[in-house]
């Protein structure tokens, strides 16, 4: 069975950790913590790092950062992780939806623009798959209305808008680290900004907003969201070699799309000309030729299962949740992009230890099985 995701750990790897439990630092203090963060936000151009212990977490602190009065919005794709929409209504905002482009997958900016109103006080841009947003319209809307930009960069890593890295175009960003990302420390996230009061904020809201003065002194709540050392330590290995994995990831998808594009039923990833995508996930989209194309996505996995070849599903639509429709939440609304991209889009296996052998298995497999 080739797996749709399996990552490339080495010696490396297995040498920074080992150290961590040889020397005790295995908590969330250590050399490996500071120097994650200092050469991760480095990477990305931006002044601070606070790693944390999920990009779930990460989305949580960012939306904690701006502080949320009741009723204020945040505008962000309903194309994307239960994670950006739940951090908004944990702190009490109201997530607006907009739709995704058929091509990158990512926020639509026309939309974007068309659901600001006065309580508008944020927009989550979400990199898809490792393709990023368009993200210099994003910041024009932004600056003009006085909107926090944040970057999901969590499917991002190493990812190029205009030259400039994902992760370093917003006001405060995002990254997981989770086993599937491009860089991963099993399980972590961190976020990124330039604002010396954010940075202050996201540190303290991670460890439970001790105080500085009195420890067991709380002038606000906040969460356990701490990284260990030792996860650490395994991000500093994998930063390493990051622009080889990313060369690696990219390979990889140049290596699909040859093969699969005379296939031309599907509808395989893209990149704009001012994009350097990742691929984070090499993603596939049955057109529809009538009828029915949900069906046949769901068969087109079946019949890849059966000769060894794992697949997931796109995302399913922050509108067509259930546990937001208890909440009142996206009633009635409609996303035909998403909504087609989740029945239609399903993902090969392109994990950060992915083989061109492995490429030519499946890319052999899909044909026959569209044929
Ligand atoms: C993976 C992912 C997250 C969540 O990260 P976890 O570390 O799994 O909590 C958030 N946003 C996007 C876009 C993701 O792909």
């Amino acid at each position: 069975m080739i797996p749709v995701n399996e990552p490339a750990l080495g010696e490396r790897e297995i040498e920074l950790v080992a150290d961590c439990v040889r020397s005790g630092w295995v908590s969330s203090a250590g050399r490996y913590l500071d120097e994650f963060e200092r050469r991760w936000a480095e990477y990305c151009d931006m002044k601070h790092g606070v790693a944390v212990s999920s990009g779930t977490a990460a989305l949580d602190v960012a939306v904690s950062c701006l502080r949320l009065q009741p009723g204020d919005e945040v505008i962000l794709p309903s194309f994307t992780i239960i994670s950006c929409a739940q951090a908004i209504t944990k702190h009490g905002g109201l997530p607006v939806l907009v739709d995704c482009d058929p091509d990158t997958w990512c926020l639509d900016v026309d939309q974007v623009a068309a659901r600001i109103t006065p309580r508008t006080r944020a927009v989550m841009a979400v990199h898809m798959y490792g393709h990023p947003a368009d993200m210099d319209p994003l910041r024009e809307l932004a600056d003009r209305h006085g909107l926090v930009l944040i970057e999901d960069a969590a499917e991002a890593h190493g990812a190029e808008y205009k030259r400039k890295r994902c992760g370093g175009l917003g006001d405060i960003s995002c990254f997981s680290f989770y086993a599937n990302k491009i860089i991963t420390t099993g399980e972590g996230g961190m976020i990124l900004t330039d604002r010396d009061d954010w940075a202050a904020h996201a540190r303290a809201y991670r460890n439970l907003c001790f105080g500085s003065e009195r420890r067991f002194h709380h002038e606000e709540l906040g969460e356990n969201y701490r990284m260990t050392n030792m996860q650490a330590a395994l991000g500093v290995a994998q930063l390493d070699r990051v622009d080889e994995i990313v060369a690696h990831k990219r390979a990889m998808a140049a290596a699909y799309t040859e093969r699969l594009q005379s296939c031309k039923a599907l509808r395989l990833p893209t990149e704009r000309e001012w994009a350097r995508s990742t691929f984070w996930m090499y993603g596939v989209v049955l057109k529809d030729g009538g009828r029915g194309a949900a069906g046949l996505a769901v068969e087109l996995a079946k019949r890849l299962q059966a000769r060894g070849v794992q697949t997931r599903p796109f995302f399913l639509g922050m509108h067509e949740q259930p546990a937001f429709h208890r909440m009142g939440l996206f009633a009635g609304e409609e996303y035909p992009v998403t909504e087609m991209l989740a029945r239609q889009g399903l993902y090969l296996p392109s994990g950060t230890a992915l083989q061109l052998s492995q490429v030519d298995q499946v890319a052999a497999a899909v044909n026959e099985v569209m044929r």
